[in-house]
């Protein structure tokens, strides 16, 4: 592979030429006439899920009833089956991961089993720039335990400068002794900020505190080692990098020390399967991550994330990786070169270091940044745009393209050298 950039057309096309994983684009659905750049918010369609999602639509036609324990894989383990098969994406055994409700279901399912305020230990440690959903759920699990959350949910702010990323020493010394579980994304769904999830995990363990993430914006692009790490439990969802569908289940991982502890959001698909058509009204619950399921899986977006895993594991997470931190770099070599800040008022709110940002890259912008964003679509290019003034762009290992980034890049360009921008309306609109 080239070693240095360079900003011609011609380095990009090399680049594409000698990218390992550039088989992968033609597993994928791209959409007609445009650069998908959206893959961190939605990821694209892999062939493999529209045939697992045929499959099980067979089945379920020709075997109805029969499919739960019958169909290929058995709907009734499908859970089960797609947790470990996920496993190895995280550095976890086969029965500390399934594939179950949704983020913010899978938070509340385990933020309940494991928030138990005792003495001076109440409160919850978390931060301003979590994604709003899994602030508003913690609120809510303070609130059920008839704790006030205006003092009970202690919230990191963004560290000085810009207010995008967080510090993590600012994060520990937070870690006090009335803290008894703390709550992090492994990614900052805006500026991309990686943290360090060892780090913190170690040194919530010697305060004493209970330590979950929330890798939504990370699983899929980046490896984990969670056992190694000793992260107590985490979620994440599957419709971003790891392109399982819209709304498709989530997963969400239990360290097997923790296999003992009651899931007290229960629901009879944390039983023990072999007893749990007993129908027993006592809970006899799975000692693994499948105890903390609560409902049956959704046999058919289960199938669309059996599609995805198959190519993610066949790519190998470390290759994503490699080549993701590749293509973001690429980006942000070409924003420093053709669009110096002194004249088009962008900056990049990413960590600059790639060991400290995840699959995506954080352009912020001035007055006309969401205007720019539109022209930009109007041009069949699809970032997303983050309130109040970020573009992010996620080339996606698995499907983009160097040249992709250079043809984004340069369209970037065109449109301010340009002022396309300035035929599109200065309001938002409410999906974006
Ligand atoms: C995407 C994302 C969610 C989405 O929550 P759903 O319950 O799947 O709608 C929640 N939290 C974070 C950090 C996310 O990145």
């Amino acid at each position: 592979m080239t070693k240095f950039f360079e900003a011609n057309e011609h380095c990009a096309l090399q680049m594409d030429a000698q990218d390992p994983l550039a088989q992968f684009r033609d597993r994928f659905f791209l959409p007609g006439n445009t650069i998908y750049l959206d893959g961190n918010s939605l990821g694209l369609m892999p062939r493999d899920s529209e045939e697992a999602i045929r499959r099980v639509m067979q089945e379920w036609k020709t075997q109805a009833i029969d499919g739960w324990l019958h169909a290929n894989p058995p709907w009734f383990y499908k859970a089960e089956i797609l947790g470990a098969l996920a496993a190895p994406l995280v550095g976890a055994e086969e029965n500390e991961v399934v594939c179950t409700g949704t983020t913010t279901v899978n938070l509340h399912a385990l933020v309940g089993g494991f928030y138990h305020p005792q003495g001076k230990r109440t409160k919850i440690l978390a931060d301003e720039l979590n994604f709003p959903s899994d602030i508003y759920a913690l609120k809510g699990q303070i609130k059920l335990k008839n704790l006030p959350a205006e003092n009970h949910l202690v919230l990191v702010p963004g560290a000085a400068g810009d207010g995008q990323l967080l510090d993590e020493n600012e994060i520990i010394a937070a870690m006090s002794d009335e803290i008894a579980l703390a709550l992090f994304p492994s990614v900052l769904y805006r500026s991309g900020q990686l943290l360090d999830m060892p780090l913190l995990t170690k040194k919530a363990h010697e305060k004493g505190i209970i330590i979950g993430f929330d890798c939504s914006h990370s699983v899929g692009g980046v490896p984990h080692h969670f056992d190694q790490w000793d992260v107590d439990f985490a979620f994440w969802c599957s419709y971003k990098y790891m392109n399982g569908g819209p709304g498709s289940p989530g997963f969400l991982y239990i360290n097997k020390k923790h296999f003992q502890k009651e899931p007290l959001l229960a629901g009879w698909f944390g039983c023990v399967k072999e007893k749990q058509f007993d129908m027993s009204l006592d809970f006899e619950y799975t000692r693994g991550a499948g105890g903390w399921q609560i409902s049956s899986p959704s046999a058919l977006s289960a199938a669309a994330v059996q599609g995805a895993l198959k190519i993610l594991l066949e790519a190998g997470i470390e290759r994503i990786r490699e080549k993701s931190i590749r293509l973001t770099e690429y980006f942000i070599f070409l924003v420093d070169r053709l669009l110096p800040p002194e004249k088009y008022n962008l900056t990049i709110a990413n960590p600059r270091d790639p060991e400290r940002r995840s699959g995506h890259v954080a352009v912020q912008g001035n007055g006309n940044i969401w205007r720019i964003h539109q022209a930009l679509k109007a041009g069949g290019i699809i970032p997303d745009f983050r309130p109040p003034n970020i573009i992010r762009f996620a080339p996606i290992a698995l499907y983009n393209t160097f040249h992709e980034v250079w043809q984004t890049v340069n369209r970037l360009k065109e449109i301010i050298d340009n002022k396309e921008y300035e035929s599109f309306p200065a309001e938002r609109s409410a999906i974006t």
